[in-house]
C-alpha cells in the first residue's frame, strides 16, 4: 500500500474535523508546480528589472553623451576665442618687431599652424563626427595652438632684446631739434641740398640746415655724444663750430653746430655731453650773411638731410615749416 499523508482539520465553533488525504505522488506534483511558478516569477522580475536598469543605464549614457558633447562645443568656442586673441598677439608682435627693428614673423608660421590638414575643418558640421573624434581634433588644435605659443614667446624675448638695443641707439641718433624755440624765436631759413650760395649766388650743394635766431640763442646737442673738435676762431667758412661724435664707430652719426658766437666754457675736447646739453650759442662767425645756426648731420661719412635723419622726421618738418622765410644763411 502507497504512504499517504493525512491533514487533520479541527473547526472549534462546529466541533467537527475535516481530513485531507495525500499520496507523495501529490506532494511531489505540488512541488513541481510551486517550483515551476517561482521559476517563471523570478524569470519574469529578472527581466523586468534588467530591462529597467538597460534603459537607466541608457538614458544616463545618452545624458552623459550630450554633456560631453556640449563641453566639446565649449571647449572649441573657448579655443576658437584664444585663437583670436592669439591672433591679436601676433598682430601687436608684429608692430612691436618693427619697432624692434626685427624682421617680421614669416605669415607661412602661422598659417601652417591652426587649422592644418590634420584638424577637421572649422565649416564640417560636428554631427558627422564621433566624440573621439572631436576631442582628437582638440588636441590637434592644441598642439598647433601650444607651437604658436611657443613662437610668440620667443618673438617677445626678441623684442625685449631688440628694444633694449634700440633704446641704446635712440640715445646716439641725432633725432631733436638743435634749438629749443622756448629759448629765442627761429625760423627754418635753408634746407639741406642744392641751392644757390647766399654770398656768391653760384650753385651749391648745402651740407646741412640753417635756423635763423639770434644771437646769443642756446645751442643743443642733438644726441649723446663726444666732442670731438672745438674750433674756437673765427677764421674759416663755419667759424666757431663744434663737432661731437655719437658713437659713430657703432651706430655711424657725427654732428657739427657751426657759425656760434661762443661754445660753451666748460667743454673740452673728449668730454661727454648728454641730449639737451648746451654747447654754444648762435652767432654770425665764419662766411655768413646774418647770425644763424648751421646745422649738419654726417652719418658713416656722408653728410646727410638732418630732416630725414631725424627719428620723427615728419615732426621735424612740421617743426620747422615756417612758410615764405627763405633768408640767405
Ligand atoms: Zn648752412
Amino acid at each position: 500500500m502507497p504512504k499517504k499523508f493525512r491533514i487533520v482539520l479541527f473547526s472549534n465553533a462546529t466541533s467537527s474535523t475535516k481530513e485531507l488525504n495525500f499520496s507523495k505522488f501529490h506532494i511531489f506534483a505540488f512541488a513541481c508546480v510551486c517550483l515551476v511558478f517561482i521559476g517563471s516569477i523570478t524569470a519574469v522580475s529578472v527581466n523586468i528589472l534588467s530591462n529597467y536598469l538597460y534603459a537607466f543605464r541608457l538614458n544616463r549614457l545618452s545624458q552623459e553623451r550630450s554633456a560631453m558633447r556640449s563641453d566639446i562645443k565649449e571647449l572649441n568656442q573657448s579655443y576658437e576665442e584664444l585663437n583670436s586673441r592669439l591672433s591679436m598677439l601676433f598682430n601687436s608682435g608684429g608692430d612691436l618687431r618693427r619697432e624692434a627693428n626685427l624682421d617680421p614673423l614669416s605669415s607661412s608660421i602661422r598659417e601652417a599652424g591652426i587649422g592644418g590638414s590634420e584638424s577637421i575643418p572649422s565649416n564640417q558640421s560636428e554631427f558627422f563626427f564621433s566624440e573621439s573624434e572631436l576631442i582628437s581634433d582638440i588636441a590637434i588644435k592644441l598642439n598647433e595652438f601650444k607651437r604658436l605659443v611657443e613662437i610668440q614667446e620667443s618673438s617677445f624675448f626678441a623684442i625685449a632684446a631688440g628694444l633694449e638695443n634700440q633704446k641704446e641707439r635712440l640715445r646716439y641718433f641725432p633725432s631733436v631739434v638743435p634749438i629749443n624755440p622756448n629759448e629765442g624765436e627761429i625760423h627754418l631759413t635753408d634746407r639741406f641740398g642744392l641751392r644757390a650760395d647766399p654770398v656768391s649766388g653760384a650753385a651749391d650743394n648745402h651740407q646741412g640746415i640753417d635756423i635763423r635766431g639770434n644771437i646769443g640763442t642756446p645751442v643743443h646737442a642733438t644726441a649723446d655724444g663726444k666732442v670731438v673738435v672745438l674750433h674756437k676762431t673765427t677764421n674759416g667758412e663755419l667759424g666757431i663750430y663744434v663737432r661731437i661724435d655719437h658713437y659713430s664707430s657703432k651706430y655711424g652719426f657725427v654732428t657739427r653746430y657751426a657759425h656760434l658766437s661762443k661754445i660753451n666754457p666748460n667743454l673740452k675736447v673728449g668730454s661727454i655731453v648728454k641730449r639737451w646739453d648746451n654747447i654754444g650759442e648762435i652767432g654770425a662767425t665764419g662766411r655768413t650773411t646774418g647770425p644763424h645756426l648751421h646745422y649738419e648731420v654726417i652719418r658713416w661719412n656722408r653728410h646727410v638731410d638732418p630732416e630725414d635723419e631725424s627719428w620723427d622726421p615728419k615732426m621735424f618738418k612740421r617743426f620747422y615749416a615756417e612758410p615764405g622765410v627763405n633768408e640767405p644763411g
